[in-house]
């Protein structure tokens, strides 16, 4: 029999009844022995997630102000959750403890975590399964990433249990204390877990059907993606499809374990499977989605004889890393060269200094910079066995009258990507999915 390892995100989280659904997913099946959670995510449009709300009480309390208000949601939302699933499961007290450590001065990290600590806690309660806290299985390293350590540890310790529920999000850090993964990072938790369990699968349940190939904001009711690999996801959701966490692939992916997301709210849709290339079974269309991020930089280089000056590239890139800037995309042509830029790093005016450093450093004949770039993604292992891909994808830009700034193909054919202006970003998904999915 194998072991499924089954996360469930902040919306399957989010009140008793939901909680109570989930509970039953996990029953139904008894290779479901690993159950992960996020913290009660919003039950409206307008609600609060409980990650946020315990932030803004860090945010108070360290200011030295009374976190009272956006303490007594949190409380009222697992108190709530008690009454709901009709069981007491030591809510009260846990909060108050929780409440004394924030006015205590707890970190920021601790804080934070305390909505999958209790979600977890309720978990546990609704499955009556045993807890297992993340600090003592997940390790940071003194970096802030992940420890290999975390892999043997949580094995031995999960070995004993015959099913377990754990929160997501944290671990603990190399100095003892609380340390979350980024934003949304219960989904790498679930992924850690499955690793360190050599599970057969890890179920990702969410609050929709599965990868869409591109986002439905853009383009109402978009196919659903039955089967796509590791790959394909990770720039599917570096790009901003952002049903899992990227860095939540990595754990799985090195040891082969494929990843399903499934729905809560719909459990019996078959969803999405990701698995790895080779054994990526349906092979549709060369296309498999399509994402696009804004809001990048591109710094556009032109110097005659470039490609025969040893070193170039490096003084340019050498320019970047003394700013601390790291770069998305390097396309480049005999005597040109572009990076690309996510303007989080371009703040307070570094852009202008790193322009000015290139040109002392390299003399090129031109510099141009472009602001407000979007890159848009298509995505497909299919692209590298179809001739006239990228024929269809320009030919379909050009139709819809959108101005293409820059093109990057990735080596392996798995991505075309293209820079556009920020304001035709939706336009060209829109253009290129009715291209290639109709
Ligand atoms: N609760 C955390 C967040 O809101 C982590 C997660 O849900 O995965 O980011």
């Amino acid at each position: 029999m194998g072991i499924k390892v089954c996360k469930f995100g902040g919306t399957s989280m989010a009140d008793g009844n939901i909680i109570r659904a989930a509970a039953d997913i996990v029953n139904a099946d008894p290779e479901r022995r690993f159950v992960v959670v996020s913290a009660p995510g919003k039950r409206f449009g307008g609600d609060t997630k409980v990650t946020d709300l315990l932030y803004r009480c860090h945010e108070l309390a360290s200011s030295g102000e009374d976190f009272g208000e956006p303490f007594s949601k949190i409380r009222a939302r697992f108190e709530g959750m008690e009454k709901e699933l009709g069981k007491e499961m030591g809510m009260r007290a846990a909060l108050d403890g929780i409440e004394a450590e924030i006015g205590a001065g707890a970190g920021r990290d601790y804080c934070a975590s305390r909505g999958e600590y209790l979600a977890a806690r309720v978990m546990a309660a609704v499955l009556d399964v045993p807890f297992v806290d993340a600090k003592d299985i997940i390790l940071f390293s003194a970096d802030g990433t992940l420890s290999e350590e975390t892999y043997p540890l949580a094995s031995s310790v999960l070995r004993k249990y015959p099913r377990a529920v754990i929160p997501g999000f944290y671990g603990r850090g190399a100095d003892g204390e609380i340390r979350t993964f980024s934003r949304g990072g219960s989904d790498i938790s679930g992924a850690v877990v499955a690793r360190a369990v050599k599970a057969s699968l890890y179920e990702n349940w969410t609050d929709v059907s599965g990868f869409f190939a591109c986002d439905p904001r853009i383009v109402p009711s978009p196919e659903c993606i039955r089967e796509v690999s590791y790959q394909e996801l990770r720039e599917l959701s570096y790009m901003g499809a952002n049903v899992l966490h990227s860095e939540s692939i990595f754990p799985v992916r090195s040891a082969g374990i494929p990843i399903r997301i499934c729905n809560t709210f719909r459990p019996a849709d078959e969803g999405t499977l990701i698995v790895s290339a080779a054994n990526r079974k349906r092979r549709g269309s060369a296309v498999t989605g399509v994402a696009g991020k804004q809001d990048f930089t591109v710094i556009f280089l032109e110097k005659s004889m470039m490609n025969g000056e040893v070193g170039f590239a490096a003084k340019v890139l050498g320019v970047l890393s003394r700013y601390g800037v790291s770069f998305e995309h390097l396309p480049t042509g005999i005597d040109t060269l572009s990076v690309v830029i996510d303007n989080h790093y371009l703040q307070g005016g570094i852009l202008e200094k790193i322009v000015e450093d290139i040109r002392r450093e390299v003399h090129p004949d031109s510099v141009r910079t472009h602001e407000g770039i979007a890159l848009v993604a298509t995505v497909g292992h299919g692209m590298a066995n179809t001739i006239g891909t990228s024929a269809r994808l320009f030919k379909a830009l050009s139709d819809a009258g959108i101005n293409v700034i820059m093109i990057d193909q990735g080596s392996s054919e798995l991505n075309i990507i293209v820079g556009v202006d920020n304001a035709d970003c939706a336009g060209c998904i829109r253009a290129i999915y009715r291209e290639f999915f109709g």
